[in-house]
């Protein structure tokens, strides 16, 4: 009997030093209605948490893609980058097809698009050059 309250005291101690505590969570009774707070019945450790309710994600300005939302509750501020559209930006010297958001010119490449032609051809392989920015490439030959 001694031995399997000693496991299972071991097991408490496992779960609450990786913080997984026991308990359940309530409302803070005299804090913002996002925080919640509990008390662990096995190492009786005081822990919060916050559980923020969010409005909808608006841009935060005119000039970049950073949208936020805010807690209905509480200060806290939520942020994230969405880019809000992209338009095509036109191919580099490096035949690089890039594409360039609408909001705030975040640039991005799409694909490399290279017009290829055979320069050189072994046994096994060829080689081909892109005839606009002199890219090299090696491609094994298809045996049929
Ligand atoms: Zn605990
Ligand atoms: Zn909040
Ligand atoms: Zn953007
Ligand atoms: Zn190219």
């Amino acid at each position: 009997m001694g031995f399997f309250d000693k496991v299972k005291e071991l097991a408490l101690k496992a779960k609450c030093g990786v913080g997984i505590h026991g308990g359940e969570y309530s409302k803070v009774s005299n804090g913002p209605a996002c925080l919640y707070e509990k008390t662990c019945p096995d190492c009786f450790d005081h822990l919060t948490k916050h559980m923020h309710e969010y409005g909808e994600f608006s841009y935060r300005n005119h000039y970049n893609c950073t949208m936020s939302r805010h807690c209905a509750h509480c200060e806290h501020e939520d942020l994230k980058e969405k880019h809000q559209g992209f338009t095509d930006a036109g191919m580099d010297d490096f035949c690089r097809v890039k594409e360039k958001c609408i909001r705030c010119d975040f640039t991005k490449v799409k694909k490399e698009s290279h017009s290829w032609i055979e320069v050189s051809r072994t046994d096994t392989d060829k080689t081909m050059s892109c005839i606009r920015c002199k890219k090299m490439d090696k491609q094994p030959l298809t045996r049929h």
